[in-house]
């Protein structure tokens, strides 16, 4: 098995991008080529203000390339979670923004003319155990109740109206969420920075941030340095030590995915009947799609493998395709990839500026496809002094986690907890 993309290899034009060398100025450096610190750029940039991003690999050569592509309203917790925790008012504006944030990338698509598959036909999210499908119905009856948000339950004897599988115990679907291409989404965002009059670097890692004063800032790079009124780090399940408490508020998890060969057309109509993102309720989930050009791309939870259980790692997650899909049993694995996701200590996303005036937005929980896009512009926003300041996802008061480090490794004992209780939930 390979480790490539299939995101990579169905990509757009991906143009090089120079190395920056030298000394610059610009009124906003941003760390970070993906979703995230390019929207901030984007809007930025429509509104003249000269931004300049560093990224360290190459534009969506993090999470952002190498996603899913399910773009998804709500969070990880359900919505009534985050009521309980946070109140009916916060919880509330927090599901609005979720779909918002995903009429704002339609918006840029049409706008900016990105061709990267965007489809909006929903999400599917089936229930691992009848006692599941209970909580997706109470979930069903809350955003209802509170928000006149609309869902749909499907029975288990009405599962095959939407897939060609017996796997799950029925399901609840949004007609708000979609699916894209994340790469050429990434993509299509970095031309639209560049077209506006932004620049982007590549293999350009921020080393060192530098504050001189409340509006002179140092970023230095391996080659050069950049001086600017503002900085932003958006590298969310990818920082470096470049800033300690940012690194310390994000633990990163694995993730895994897998695309078969292309299927017959007529196949695909049978296992995902609408083109709806899905995913399920396991605690290790299942995530899955159709790509464009009709393959099955297949998500699952990885854990930070050696090489050599990386490739039982994959054999498993195949296995369990075609535990949902068996007409998928002969279907060949063509792509297998791994990355990043962020998750911060509330498992919702954070976003504001520290003390030190560095801007920040991270920690999306597996939600960042939709919601990164939206908190770009809100840190754009707030850069400009014109953000909401009532954004209950502000956490400008970021303290680090503590025992960080053993929280990562924790993480990975957690699977194996998380594993039990999908076995006996
Ligand atoms: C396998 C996988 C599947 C996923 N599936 C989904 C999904 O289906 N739906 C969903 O909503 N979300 C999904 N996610 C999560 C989603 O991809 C992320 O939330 C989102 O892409 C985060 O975007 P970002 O721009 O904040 O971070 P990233 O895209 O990770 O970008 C951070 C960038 O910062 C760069 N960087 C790091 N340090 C430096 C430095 N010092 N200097 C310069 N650059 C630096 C990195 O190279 C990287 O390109 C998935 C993630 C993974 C890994």
């Amino acid at each position: 098995m390979i480790n490539k993309t299939l995101w990579g290899a169905t990509a757009n034009e991906h143009k090089r991008r120079p190395v920056q060398q030298g000394e610059e100025t610009c009124d906003v450096v941003i760390i970070g080529g993906g979703f995230t610190g390019l929207s901030v750029a984007y809007h930025l940039q429509q509104r003249n203000v000269k931004t300049i991003v560093l990224e360290a690999n190459t534009v969506g050569s993090g999470a952002s390339g190498r996603n899913g592509g399910e773009v998804l309203i709500g969070y990880v917790k359900t919505m009534q979670a985050l009521a309980e925790k946070y109140g009916n008012d916060a919880a509330g504006q927090m599901f609005q923004m979720s779909i918002d944030s995903i009429d704002l990338i339609e918006g840029i698509i049409d706008q900016e003319e990105i061709q990267c598959d965007f489809f909006r036909n929903g999400n599917l999210l089936a229930a691992y155990k009848p006692s599941h499908l209970d909580g997706l119905r109470r979930e069903q009856e809350f955003l209802y109740k509170e928000y006149g948000f609309e869902t749909k339950i499907l029975e288990r004897s009405e599962m095959r109206t939407e897939v060609d599988s017996d796997f799950y115990h029925g399901a609840q679907i949004d007609e708000k969420s979609a699916i894209f291409h994340p790469l050429n989404y990434c993509l299509g965002l970095a031309n639209a920075v560049e077209k506006y009059g932004g620049t982007i670097y590549e293999h350009s890692e921020a080393i060192r941030i530098k504050r001189e004063s409340h509006d002179k800032v140092i970023v230095e790079t391996n080659n050069g340095r950049i001086v600017a009124k503002q900085v932003g780090m958006f590298v969310n399940a990818y920082t470096t030590g470049v800033h300690k408490q940012i690194q310390k508020s994000v633990v990163p998890v694995e993730s895994i995915v897998l695309a078969t060969e292309q299927l017959p057309e007529d196949l695909c109509k049978q296992l995902i009947k609408h083109n709806r993102a899905a995913s399920d309720t396991k605690n290790l989930l299942y995530y899955f799609r159709l790509s464009a050009d009709n393959r099955m791309v297949f998500g699952g939870s990885g854990r930070t493998a050696t090489k050599r259980d990386a490739r039982m790692l994959f054999e498993n997650l195949q296995a369990g395709m075609v535990d949902v899909f068996p007409a998928l049993k002969d279907a060949k694995v063509e792509y297998t990839w791994s990355g990043k996701v962020g998750f911060t200590i509330e498992r919702i996303p954070y976003i504001g500026q520290l003390e030190d005036g560095t801007h920040f937005a991270f920690g999306y929980a597996g939600h960042g496809a939709a919601m990164s896009t939206l908190l770009g512009k809100i840190v754009a926003l707030n850069m400009l002094n014109e953000g909401d300041i009532n954004n209950p996802l502000d956490r400008s008061n970021l303290k680090p986690i503590p025992f960080h480090r053993m929280n990562a490794t924790g993480l990975g004992i957690m699977k194996y907890y998380f594993k039990f209780l999908d076995y006996i939930s």
